[in-house]
């Protein structure tokens, strides 16, 4: 698109990730194991025209893939509202959703009526037990009956995401395939990170890329690796029955040198990388009457200066023993949270 800035290191705008609300239904201990959270004010929240603003001012940017996230999305209210006026702007390609499942099988066929082009489910566990006791709410039914009503409603291009952890679900993977070939959904396993609020966090919990494929080769076969033309986060893979699967790879082997994402909190601060400490408030300038140009203007300037390698610098912080951020430092700013920026 015709003005669309790159970053210092010459990474386009490309992504957008919306958070909708930092509140979630679920308290999955790898995400928000607190028992006490610091909320983000509720007039903060950015209104459903606040946000249509902004993303047409990302759209225009080159912005063009957008997706809604959380928290858990599906809690704010009249979500299908928002999918509407986001899919009808001109510019977005794709208009995506990340949800836990747990509300989605009375929203599914009003998201796609909608507009809603694809979405995401976040699935850990086949296990009922093992799902209770990661996410410390016993919603395991809904999240399924979330994904069949997904399946009926005719939302195609499905995808599964599974945090892998050792000891918790790594001897689920196989299984995790069937289900997601049962449905139709493509399954991507997510290495777990040491963002916001995981302060469980142990390099032994992170089960690998590489543990992931010899597992998987060793239940189906070779794994081919699909070659990538996309700055998605995901790498694909092919077993010999056909099947694709993908792994984001975020810890092992960080994917910073194509990242052309950015993510808005529910509270207008835009933030360039996952692992970002600070970020650039857009609810003030929005709410002080600032014109789509201005703010264009704005956000151009802001991703020029961008030099965000948040993934690629924690391999070397964590080989020093560095911890991401502290419980305290968690406390005193929600924004610092992966539940509040949008995963
Ligand atoms: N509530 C929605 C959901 O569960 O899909 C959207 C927000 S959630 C933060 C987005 C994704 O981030 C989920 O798939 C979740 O499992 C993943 N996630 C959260 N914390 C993570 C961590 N420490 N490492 C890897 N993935 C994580």
């Amino acid at each position: 698109m015709d003005g669309s800035p790159v970053d210092v290191f010459g990474r386009p705008m490309g992504a957008l990730r919306i958070s909708l609300t930092d509140r979630c239904n679920l308290r999955c201990r790898y995400c928000m194991p607190e028992e006490e959270y610091a909320w983000l004010p509720r007039q903060d929240l950015l209104t459903f025209e606040e946000i249509e603003q902004l993303t047409e001012v990302f759209v225009s940017l080159g912005a063009d893939k957008v997706r809604l996230t959380g928290g858990e999305p599906l809690l704010r209210r009249d979500v299908p509202e928002l999918v509407r006026r986001l899919s009808g702007l001109p510019g977005v390609k794709d208009l995506a959703m990340t949800t836990n499942g747990v509300l989605l099988a009375r929203h599914a066929e009003s998201l796609r009526e909608a507009g809603l082009h694809r979405l995401t489910i976040s699935l850990d566990t086949l296990r009922p037990d093992r799902f209770t006791s990661m996410t410390r709410r016993g919603t395991h039914g809904e999240v399924l009956a979330g994904i069949n009503a997904a399946v009926a409603t005719g939302l195609t291009d499905l995808k599964i995401d599974t945090v892998v952890l050792r000891g918790f679900n790594s001897d689920e993977l196989a299984e995790l395939i069937e289900f997601g070939k049962s449905v139709s959904a493509e399954v991507r396993f997510i290495e777990y990170m040491d963002v916001g609020g995981a302060t469980g966090w142990t390099p032994e919990k992170v089960f690998s890329r590489a543990e992931i494929l010899e597992t998987l080769s060793q239940e189906y076969g070779s794994c081919e690796e699909l070659r990538k033309n996309d700055t998605a986060p995901a790498d694909r893979f092919r077993l010999p029955d056909g099947t694709v699967f993908g792994i984001i790879s975020s810890t092992t082997q960080p994917f910073c040198a194509t990242c052309d994402r950015s993510r808005l909190t529910a509270d207008g601060m835009w933030l360039r990388c996952l692992y970002a400490m600070t970020g650039t408030d857009l609810r003030t300038p929005l709410r002080s009457g600032a014109s789509h140009d201005e703010l264009r203007d704005l956000i151009t300037g802001v991703w020029q200066q961008r030099r965000d390698r948040g993934a690629v610098e924690r391999v070397s912080e964590r080989a020093n023993g560095q911890v991401f951020v502290s419980l305290e430092s968690l406390k005193r700013d929600p924004h610092l949270e992966m539940h509040t920026r949008g995963g």
